[in-house]
């Protein structure tokens, strides 16, 4: 039997569609992230969609604009979506915390790593979105994403490549946020660094030609 997620348990009743889900992460204030961003920023995609791919946070662009995987990290997970067969349009993106957490720098906001308690406290609408879409397979960018989704801290040189299955029996795959490969600075490491990425969503597009098959 299924296992319940936090949304079976709390909210079920109360939420019972992705436009429903982004209001109520907009007014959430179960950790202080609120505080300092634009707005939250919602998961998108078909709620038909097979495949979820979660990231870590908005950064800039995104708390600015509203929408996941919009800024340079986007741009490369389009790119490595494309090369690994998998067409946007049968994604559904999200994070594991809906709101941009950074610091000031003179005038830039600067990106900081969200931590365990509020990973812990953002679950909640991750779960939402999980009961919601139902995907078949959920990638896992990055080692908040990780955390998020398995609940404790993992090492994502070790779970790469490997086909992981959630408490409910979904599908999941672990690798990079795109985001680390803009800090690479030598191209050929960054190339093989890519490819890598590539090849771990690979394993994700065949679960998602299997489903349509
Ligand atoms: S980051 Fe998540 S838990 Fe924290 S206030 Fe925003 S939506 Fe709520």
């Amino acid at each position: 039997m299924r296992e319940k997620t936090q949304l079976d348990l709390h909210l079920s009743p109360a939420i019972t569609s992705l436009s429903e889900l982004a209001k109520a992460e907009d007014e959430c204030t179960r950790c202080p992230l609120y505080q300092h961003a634009t707005q939250a920023v919602p998961g998108e995609g078909r709620r038909s969609s097979h495949l979820m791919l979660v990231g870590e946070q908005p950064g800039d662009k995104e708390d600015l604009a509203g929408k996941p995987f919009v800024g340079p990290a986007g741009r490369v997970l389009d790119r490595a979506l494309e090369d690994a067969g998998i067409p946007r349009t049968e994604v559904f993106v999200t994070n594991a915390v809906k709101h941009f957490k950074h610091e000031m720098r003179g005038k830039r906001r600067l990106h900081k790593r969200p931590n365990a308690y509020e990973i812990e406290r953002c679950k909640i609408w991750l779960d939402v979105e999980r009961a919601l879409v139902k995907p078949v397979a959920i990638v896992a960018l990055g080692a908040t994403a990780a955390r998020s989704l398995l609940g404790r801290s993992v090492t994502i040189s070790k779970l790469r490549g490997q086909t992981l299955h959630l408490a409910d029996g979904t599908a999941a795959f672990v690798t990079i946020h795109p985001s680390w490969l803009l800090r690479i600075e030598d191209e050929a490491d960054k190339e093989r660094e890519y490819k890598n990425l590539v090849a771990d969503l690979r394993p994700a597009a065949k679960v998602l030609a299997k489903k349509a098959a």
